[in-house]
């Protein structure tokens, strides 16, 4: 069983790679790819519990990207880690994280938030730094009382943590995976709350760049949903992906394998290595 989408606490999940690896192994997983948002720091770690584990682990990224005014995330997999497009890749979106976690805890600071940024700094700990970790202290400030509300109020979608300018154009993303030798995979499309209109038009610039393949299972979601995807996959001519976004162990819902298995009938992104 595959799972090609995961993180551990080298971004905003929580396990380390040797635990993230185990645990996919005793949920059944056989090939697994860790894919850290903006980082592959974790895939030395994971590739060599993987051994000790028998599970075969794809080194893969999560590139935070633009389009259209609209946050996009482009996973790369079975990428070579060495390649100097992905260190490029990594310095930058560092450095993007650098400014914009600067920027989020101003917007913040202006809505009576304190100390928003060494606190968010703290909890990403050797990981690089996100939405997530600005949620989880303002929960431990007392500010919200979940990440839930975290994310309505203050960080989602359009609310004034949401700093997202400094991320690169999806062509960019994608040219550096394929210079990796790694595939482009458009991860889990439903999560932008695009029209479909607005959908199809990402999903033919998304082609036009160069990406090979599309998410169509993420997590746990419905049969309907996952059979819309695959039409969308194959309308489209691409690769089919799938993976469970898992980030910390009591989300069942993102729970590493949980994705099962791809249908037969759409060419599968690992045909692609
Ligand atoms: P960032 O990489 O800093 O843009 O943060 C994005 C991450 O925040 C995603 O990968 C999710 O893990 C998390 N996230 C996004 N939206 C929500 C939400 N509504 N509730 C909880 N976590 C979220
Ligand atoms: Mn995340
Ligand atoms: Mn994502
Ligand atoms: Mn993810």
């Amino acid at each position: 069983m595959y799972d090609l989408h995961s993180h551990s606490h080298y971004s905003d999940g929580i396990l380390p790679p040797e635990d993230l690896v185990s645990r996919a192994k005793s949920k059944g997983v056989t090939h697994l790819a860790l894919t850290d948002h903006d980082t592959v720091s974790g895939i030395m770690a994971a590739r060599t519990a993987a051994q000790q584990h028998d599970i075969n682990l794809i080194a893969g990224i999560e590139l935070s990207c633009l389009w259209n005014g609209v946050g996009i995330h482009v996973v790369g997999l079975n990428v070579d880690i060495d390649h100097c497009s992905i260190v490029k890749a990594v310095q930058v979106q560092a450095e993007n994280r650098r400014i914009r976690s600067e920027q989020i805890a101003e917007k913040l600071t202006k809505k009576g938030f304190d100390n928003t940024l060494a606190g968010a700094q703290r909890l990403a700990g050797n990981g690089v730094i996100g939405r997530p970790h600005f949620a989880a202290f303002m929960i431990e400030a007392g500010y919200v009382k979940d990440h839930s509300e975290a994310f309505k109020k203050y960080l989602g979608a359009g609310k004034i943590g949401d700093v997202k300018q400094l991320w690169p154009d999806i062509a960019e993303a994608v040219e550096w995976i394929k210079d990796a030798d790694g595939v482009a995979v458009l991860a889990h499309p439903d999560k932008y709350n695009l029209t479909r209109a607005k959908l199809k038009r990402l999903l033919d610039y998304f082609k036009e760049v160069g990406g090979e393949a599309m998410e169509v299972a993420s997590g746990q979601q419905t049969k309907q949903l996952t059979g819309d995807l695959i039409r969308l996959v194959k309308d489209y001519e691409l690769h089919a992906s799938c993976g469970s976004d898992f980030h910390v162990p009591d989300r069942h819902w993102q729970e590493l394998g949980v994705c099962g298995y791809l249908p037969k009938d759409v060419p599968a992104v690992w045909e692609l290595w």
